[in-house]
């Protein structure tokens, strides 16, 4: 899956070896290229939350300009003002803070070079490269041809170049409806590239921007505007997904024409990062928002960075996640249970274990005095010996999980049922004696146990009981509310179906709420993005929405082990 054997654990830089990208960077910098400057720039379009997939692409952006001592610019690529909203450009900026990197003062919008993009246009018409058409884009879309077949010129290709200049002025006034007219380069409408084939340049929207408000009336394309805007910000080195490499050529032709030195940015196409059972377009992800399927943007459900993040995952494990895959010039699945032990692998160093019940039960402890409660002494963390311990209140009525309890349990059922000794964890030995069942529902009401004074936790006394299992004191427990989430999609690849939408393969049950769960007293306290193991049920996290303070409220950020895996194969 990846070319890249970079892993989280080897500290020895000497023993990485380098990617494709670094390899390149490498060359360039032996010769000496670009005064050896290194100069990355990340390019987000500010029309939705960024997702894990950006996050790729921002590690490595980033990340080469970390390692290559060097810079990298953020920049939001605003060409399209239809879409765009201020909101998406400070959760763009939180998120990349969040995962670890920062820009500096180089903030920068592509809408700052809308001018001297203008010029740029200008310039080409009185070069003899580029037209007004006054065309549909239907037509001009026909015109294009197919890759085997070229495209048929425009009538409007060879206006002179008075006319162009005044309709492109005009086009800016407003004096044109949209879609009346654009402009597009003249290139080749027989290449076999079809980007090359006079692409459109600039459009007519009469929308306001949110940076330059009403000035302008055009609006350069996307295509138009991002290397050029590389150029610009003198980027040495221009990292992007494999779609772009068709348009490389077309990058590379415009700078031609602007170039007045050695200097060009140097384009790098590397794979996208897909993961199983989830979608990543923006679009979709849009979809789902807007028509209710999740939450919001940063519904912990969604592979956005603020969703994960609130969901409980660590910037370190998304790290180590995209260390892991690497990057590749191929197209490729990422498989979601990688990223999904990466968040474990990261927890279990640094999240405490602490008591939970999800669905309790209740065991009433028949040999422990009436009114009686003691403190019991319990380690915080066995991964981090720094983590210290705690004490949990144990007294005669406590709360079991009630999947934890059989009538008349399987010989290897190694929990209780009657007659049978279990251990709580950091307490004691107890034996089930009865249990009290409502003969109407079949529910189990009660349980009635006697516990062993002599096997309390840290004595020494011990005998071989097999399993072991979670509680919370009933009298000093509080309530609160657990969601429970499971993948959004019930199918590997949601967005790869011809015949069928994405959204048919929403998996109704990827979200469970439930609101009487029985929590250690210690947890109220706990604040908002707080991260715990839940003894033997997974890691959670405190909800940064619904939490407030004394009554937080908990997300599954993930199950202990992949029980995925073991459903599907049922
Ligand atoms: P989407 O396809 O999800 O709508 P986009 O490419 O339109 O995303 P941009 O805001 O243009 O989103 O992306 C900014 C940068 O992030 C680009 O350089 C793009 O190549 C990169 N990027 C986007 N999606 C991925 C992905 N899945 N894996 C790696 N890099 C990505
Ligand atoms: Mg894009």
């Amino acid at each position: 899956m990846s070319d890249n054997k970079n892993s989280s654990d080897t500290n020895n830089e000497q023993t990485k070896s380098l990617n494709f990208i670094e390899q390149f960077i490498e060359e360039d910098l032996s010769q000496g290229k670009n005064d050896n400057r290194i100069h990355t720039r990340f390019p987000p379009e500010p029309n939705g939350y960024l997702h894990i997939g950006h996050a790729k692409a921002i590690c490595l952006d980033f990340g080469i300009a970390e390692k290559y001592n060097g810079k990298c610019n953020l920049r939001f690529d605003d060409t399209n003002p239809s879409k765009e909203e201020i909101e998406y450009i400070n959760s763009i900026k939180e998120d990349i803070h969040w995962l670890g990197f920062d820009w500096e003062d180089r903030e920068y919008y592509t809408s700052d070079y809308f001018q001297k993009l203008y010029d740029f246009a200008v310039d080409l018409i009185n070069k003899g490269l580029a037209y007004v058409d006054d065309q549909s884009a239907e037509i001009i879309s026909e015109q294009k041809g197919t890759p085997t077949e070229a495209g048929v010129e425009s009538p409007y290709r060879n206006r002179s170049v008075e006319e162009n200049l005044e309709l492109l002025k005009r086009m800016n006034n407003g004096e044109f409806d949209e879609g009346a007219r654009v402009l597009r380069a003249k290139v080749d409408m027989a290449s076999s590239n079809m980007h090359m084939r006079d692409p459109i340049i600039y459009r007519i929207m009469k929308v306001p921007h949110h940076r330059t408000g009403n000035k302008w009336n055009i609006y350069p394309m996307y295509d138009f505007a991002h290397g050029q805007s590389d150029y610009f910000e003198g980027i040495t080195h221009s990292l992007c997904t494999l779609e772009f490499e068709v348009h490389r050529p077309l990058y590379d032709w415009f700078i031609d024409q602007l170039k007045d030195s050695d200097y060009r940015p140097r384009q790098i196409e590397f794979n996208r990062l897909n993961l199983t059972y989830t979608v990543m377009s923006k679009r979709k992800l849009l979809q789902l928002v807007e028509q209710n399927y999740v939450e919001g943007w940063d519904d912990p459900r969604m592979p956005t960075l603020s969703g994960l993040r609130r969901r409980g995952y660590t910037a370190l494990s998304i790290r180590n996640f995209i260390d892991k895959i690497g990057y590749t010039k191929y197209e490729a699945m990422n498989d979601i249970t990688l990223l999904e032990h990466s968040v474990r692998e990261d927890l279990n160093k640094k999240a405490n274990r602490v008591m939970a019940v999800l669905d309790p039960l209740k065991v009433i402890i028949t040999n422990y005095p009436e009114g009686e409660e003691e403190e019991l002494e319990t380690v915080n963390n066995p991964e981090d010996p720094e983590a210290g311990s705690r004490t949990l209140p144990f007294s005669r009525e406590i709360f079991i999980e009630r999947k934890d309890f059989m009538e008349d349990p399987p010989r290897k059922f190694f929990r209780m049922g009657p007659g049978r000794e279990v251990r709580l964890k950091s307490a004691y030995i107890i034996k089930c004696e009865d249990y009290k069942k409502d003969h109407e529902t079949g529910e189990i009401i009660e349980v009635y146990c006697t516990y062993d004074p002599e096997t309390k936790s840290g004595s020494g006394v011990s005998r071989k009981v097999k399993g072991t299992l979670h509680w919370v004191s009933a009298k000093h427990a509080f309530n609160a509310e657990v969601r429970l989430y499971d993948r959004l999609f019930n199918d590997e690849t949601p967005d790869g179906h011809k015949d069928k939408d994405f959204i048919e393969f929403l998996n109704p049950d990827s979200l469970t709420i439930l609101k009487n769960c029985k929590l250690e007293p210690s947890l109220k306290s706990a604040v908002k993005g707080e991260k715990f193991q839940f003894t033997r049920l997974g890691y959670f996290c405190v909800d940064n929405k619904y939490s407030k303070p004394g009554a937080p409220v908990f997300n599954r950020t993930v199950a202990l082990r992949d029980t995925w895996s073991k459903i599907k194969k049922k």
